[in-house]
């Protein structure tokens, strides 16, 4: 039986990677984004990878009506929750604007879940909710650690609204997905990153300081207590993340769920500092990146990595590819923006 997925945000960055394994692993798929945050190039990018016309609605996830009409009109079997603003700065600066959106496009699928008489709702959260821990690495019982920005508050009570609405209403499933540093791109190079403005990410950064977009590379901190003095992330490819998506939907659509909430970190479990990752992306691609030691950037935790067996004992999954392939994958994306203009 063909069961059907909707994704809204699937015109981002990790929604059009979700969207392509998830129509390759042979499922229906409807993209929905307001592309605020956007252009069609990921969307466009997905429809040629797939060779289908991925059906596109162009909504906000705010507005109540448009998401009533929507679960009205198909019939969702899953639903996969991207559509949310993700700059932590600026959440800090707007963050009723941050509240505002993140919590209310939340509510209404929920809601829109619940006068179907239920659905399987999959959140897409964040290593933010551990904050720094004090015992690495974390898994799903770690701690979550208060907010230090109002975009990693909606993170908590999204999953909040997900853990709760599954307890009340019948019907409602519900997994949350923690991801720790998702970076590079399909291996087509048609879909990728495409941050708006300066970009606020590591690996972004680098393409475009490699590319000549970006003068110099700012390395945040190099006197933390780590082996080289810089911070240690878990950088997950977008690929294998993206096919987690696909072992979750299984999962919720199956019978094999434990609970009827329930979370996965989504990483590697390998520790990587910033300077070993431009390190990496130099030898890998062969060129020479222009960096600088600077300032510690405000906010920024010491080390995270994830411990991600849960997901390996649960769903099968598991991250498979090796970081050098991920560091080219991201060059060959940003080669091909420039190629492209
Ligand atoms: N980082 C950096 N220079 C940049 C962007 C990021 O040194 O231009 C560092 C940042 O301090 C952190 C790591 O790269 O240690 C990952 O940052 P990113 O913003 O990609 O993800 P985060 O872990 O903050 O979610």
């Amino acid at each position: 039986m063909k069961r059907t997925v909707l994704v809204s945000g699937g015109a981002g960055y990790i929604g059009s990677h979700v969207s392509v394994e998830l129509s390759q692993a042979g499922y229906d798929v409807i993209i929905a984004d307001d592309m605020s945050n956007c252009d069609d190039t990921n969307y466009k990018g997905v429809c040629r990878i797939t060779g289908k016309e991925i059906p596109f609605y162009r909504m906000d996830f705010c507005d109540m009506d448009a998401v009533s009409r929507l679960f009205a009109s198909e019939k969702i079997d899953a639903v996969i929750h991207f559509a949310a603003f993700k700059a932590v700065g600026e959440s800090v600066a707007e963050p009723l604007k941050y509240y505002r959106n993140n919590l209310c496009s939340f509510m209404n699928i929920l809601q829109a879940s619940r006068d179907a008489g239920g659905c399987n709702v999959l959140f897409s959260s964040s290593a933010t909710v551990y904050g720094q821990a004090s015992r690495l690495p974390v898994t799903e019982e770690s701690p979550r650690l208060p907010a230090t920005s109002p975009y990693g508050n909606t993170k908590q009570i999204c999953e909040d609204m997900l853990r709760d609405s599954v307890a009340a209403y019948k019907g409602i499933k519900g997994i949350s997905l923690r991801y720790f540093n998702p970076i590079g791109a399909h291996p087509s190079a048609l879909i990728g990153e495409l941050p708006r403005g300066v970009p606020n990410n590591l690996v972004p950064y680098i393409t475009q300081t490699a590319i000549g977009k970006r003068e110099v590379l700012s390395i945040f901190g190099n006197d933390y207590p780590t082996p080289d003095g810089t911070c240690l992330r878990d950088y997950i490819d977008i690929v294998d993340l993206a096919k987690a998506h696909v072992c979750t939907v299984s999962r919720m659509l199956g019978s094999g769920m434990e609970d009827d909430y329930e979370i996965f970190n989504i990483g590697t479990g390998r520790p990587v500092s910033v300077l070993e990752l431009v390190k990496g992306f130099e030898r890998v691609n062969g060129l020479k990146l222009n960096y600088r030691f600077a300032p510690r950037r405000p906010g920024d935790v010491t080390a995270i990595w994830a411990d991600p067996s849960k997901a390996e004992r649960a769903m099968g999954w598991k991250a498979e590819r090796s970081l050098d392939e991920t560091l080219a994958s991201a060059w060959a994306w940003e080669k091909h923006l420039a190629a492209n203009k």
